[in-house]
């Protein structure tokens, strides 16, 4: 039985009927662009995160286009984040005309390293953007308390739900943030059926101009402030995220279930390193994100099987052909190399039965001959 790295069919057959009764009445509204559906999932999002506001938008990216530009960030600004993710984290940056300044990695997490991002702050600093990858939370706090009076945008696109305790209490993804940032792509946890994102702050202010941002620039239609965007999120996406948010939390305990089983398994297989979670983290497991010996091999041994996997991410941002000009090179972020060298995510979506999951351990055990 084939074992995809990822089953959005699976999951789209258990919630067909809500899922489609949620557009259909949309389609019968006929209307498209914002609007109720999309007010009713901003609340529910801010309520999930803790935070006073959130503020739908076209997609994860604009969500951090948008982000940057609340904080006036552009031309001759630096921006200090990971290499080691999603190329919109930096590519965003790119875009508003500021610098992308990349700090290594921690090699447990594969999150950014707290010692390195200050070791690169600069007068030039305006932001900081740590990403929370694969699906648990960076050391915001550590960050903060690092880097006092820098604006943190906290790239939540993979972390949606997630937790952590800081102080003894649970905060979520996007809570501590001077801006935090979603993506509903449909490959992360809360997926649209199409690209939707979602900004979420504490803070009247940039609230207010974020919203203005997303309808360029105008808070009062044809009257505009400033030069925004069109990012909306769109009313059929809003509906369809509205049906599938109350499962978001059986959802990430199954991975979280299937990830602990994974955990044990590849216990005694020392050319397997399973992910580390940093204490105080309640992880997602957007990806479950191994470490392997002669990983292309060993991805090319579950290909040949019908397994699914991915390398995320093969190229380390700082040494992309379109970022040659800020001069980085190979070993300017040496434990980003390695990550990019070694890792392999394996399937851990929700709908994962226990028959395909003991099939990916059996074909992993096997290429090593455990
Ligand atoms: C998916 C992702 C994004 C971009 O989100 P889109 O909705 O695809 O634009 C940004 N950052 C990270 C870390 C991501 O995983």
């Amino acid at each position: 039985m084939p074992v995809p790295l990822l089953d959005l069919r699976a999951q789209h057959a258990q919630i067909k009927d809500e899922v489609v009764r949620a557009m259909l009445q949309v389609v019968d509204d006929q209307l498209f662009i914002l609007g109720q559906p999309v007010e009713r999932l901003e609340r529910a999002v801010a309520e999930l995160s803790h935070t006073r506001f959130a503020i739908g938008c076209a997609s994860g990216t604009d969500a951090l286009l948008l982000a940057l530009r609340a904080l006036d960030i552009g031309h001759g600004d630096e921006v200090v984040t990971t290499p080691f993710t999603f190329f919109a984290t930096a590519g965003t940056i790119h875009n508003v005309g500021a610098t992308p300044v990349f700090a290594d990695i921690d090699p447990s997490t594969f999150n950014m390293s707290t010692a390195h991002a200050a070791a690169v702050v600069t007068s030039r600093t305006k932001a900081v953007v740590p990403v929370d990858l694969f699906g648990q939370m960076a050391r915001l706090e550590e960050l903060s308390a690092a880097l006092p009076n820098v604006p943190l945008i906290e790239d939540a696109a993979q972390t949606i739900g997630a937790r952590r305790t800081i102080d003894g209490e649970w905060v979520m993804a996007g809570e501590r943030a001077t801006i935090g940032t979603f993506s509903f792509f449909p490959s992360k946890n809360l997926g649209g059926y199409g690209d939707g994102g979602m900004m979420v702050t504490q803070d009247d202010a940039i609230a207010t101009r974020l919203k203005r941002l997303r309808v360029h620039g105008g808070a009062t239609q044809y009257f505009h402030d400033e030069v925004g965007y069109n990012s909306r999120l769109d009313s059929l996406q809003a509906a369809v995220l509205e049906a599938k948010l109350p499962h978001l939390a059986d959802w990430s305990r199954a991975r979280r279930e299937h990830a602990a089983y994974y955990d044990r398994a590849f216990a005694d297989v020392p050319e397997v390193r399973t992910p580390t979670i940093d204490a105080g983290n309640e992880s997602i497991y957007n990806q479950y994100t191994v470490r392997a010996d002669r990983r292309d091999a060993l991805q090319a041994s579950l290909k040949s099987k019908g397994i699914g996997s991915a390398v995320y991410y093969p190229l380390p941002l700082h040494l992309q052909p379109c970022f040659a000009y800020l001069g980085y090179r190979e070993g300017s972020c040496p434990e980003s190399e390695k990550a990019a060298r070694e890792v392999l995510s394996l399937p851990v979506y929700p709908e994962l039965i226990r028959t395909q999951q003991d099939e990916v351990i059996g074909a992993v055990r096997a290429f090593y001959g455990h």
